[in-house]
């Protein structure tokens, strides 16, 4: 049994991961802000949440001295790609800001386990798919670039104080728990699952294609689609792998199979059994065409493997969500 700090615990991947720790019979203390976290999402999972912001380091060493911890899991963080070209200091505030009051407040208390959510973002527009972690990154976008920082703060902090951290590069995360009791809620709601399922329950008219024109086959952008509870499996693995002593990583979580925002919306349609209309438009900024991972490292490495490899059982653990909770938590 070990002790985890989850940062950001209470958002859509962070609360799922907090239910696997817990269910495997770990003590978790969830740490969250709410700025777009949901209390509802941990409530009954059985881990202590204490409200804070991951940028006070007075609060973080206040947290480290009343409790040991053997691992931090640092989830917290803005992540709209479009949001963030608008608003770059932010981005760089929350998101490189808060890692470095996090890993200061570890130093000073002598925690150096660390997994990090870090994105398919920090490759920017690949130059061959599937992606490899060897692959260059080339962020185009602050957030990416925010979070290329902290992978590279993470590295400094490896060799100079003996952190040893697991960074997951996510590509698009999607589903969710399989009960039905936590699930996918941003607002505003800007991501494609989750926005084609609204217009499925009638809340929405209907779903624009950002662009047709993508050097793709059918002209729309191909993303890899993973169910969230097969990144919060690849957590366990990875803070495992850590407490055994293991090396620092870097880790594509991907499923190696691309789909298009068509063939997104057919199986939406598919599942759903409802009409789902589409609206062509036009391309949205600092979108790849497409990004689609190689998993092999981390299947090799820690003998990951997704549960949820085929994109319709992802749609339909998100459409149960979303039936069920039509306005969110
Ligand atoms: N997308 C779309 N219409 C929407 C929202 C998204 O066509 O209303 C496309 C978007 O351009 C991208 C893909 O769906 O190619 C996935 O977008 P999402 O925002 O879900 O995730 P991202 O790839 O930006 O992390």
């Amino acid at each position: 049994m070990s002790r985890y700090l989850i940062v950001g615990g209470a958002g859509y991947i962070g609360s799922h991961v907090v239910r696997a720790l817990v269910e495997r019979g770990d003590t978790v203390v969830v740490l969250d802000n709410l700025s777009t976290g949901h209390l509802e999402a941990i409530a009954t999972s059985g881990a202590r949440f204490i409200p804070g912001d991951v940028c006070e380091g007075n609060g973080l060493d206040r947290l480290f001295r009343c409790q040991e911890f053997d691992c931090v899991m640092h989830f917290a963080a803005s992540s709209l790609v479009g949001e963030s070209v608008t608003k770059p200091l932010d981005y760089y505030a929350n998101n490189a800001g808060g890692a470095i009051r996090l890993l200061e407040a570890m130093q000073r208390n002598g925690v150096d386990n660390f997994v990090f959510s870090s994105t398919a973002a920090v490759y920017g527009e690949p130059s061959r798919v599937p992606i490899e972690e060897s692959c260059t990154p080339q962020p185009t976008n602050p957030y990416g670039r925010s979070k290329r920082f902290i992978e590279q703060l993470l590295g400094d902090c490896a060799k100079a104080y003996g952190l040893r951290y697991a960074a997951l590069r996510y590509f698009n995360a999607g589903g969710a728990c399989p009960s039905g009791e936590i699930g996918e809620d941003h607002s505003p709601e800007t991501h494609l699952i989750p926005l084609v399922l609204q217009v499925a329950l009638g809340q929405r008219e209907r779903i624009d294609i950002y662009g047709t024109d993508w050097p793709t086959p059918d002209g729309t952008c191909v993303r890899d689609y993973v169910h969230v509870c097969d990144l919060a499996d690849a957590h366990l693995l990875a803070a495992d792998r850590l407490a055994a002593g293991g090396e620092s990583v870097v880790f594509n979580l991907g499923n190696e199979r691309g789909l298009s925002v068509r063939e997104v919306v057919d199986l939406a349609r598919r599942v759903t059994g409802r009409e789902i209309p589409v609206r062509d438009a036009p391309r949205r900024s600092g979108d790849p065409a497409r990004l689609v991972a190689s998993s092999s490292r981390i299947r090799s490495a820690l003998g990951w493997s997704p549960r949820f490899e085929d994109p319709g059982e992802l749609i339909e653990t998100a459409w149960r969500w979303h039936r069920e909770h039509p306005h969110g938590y």
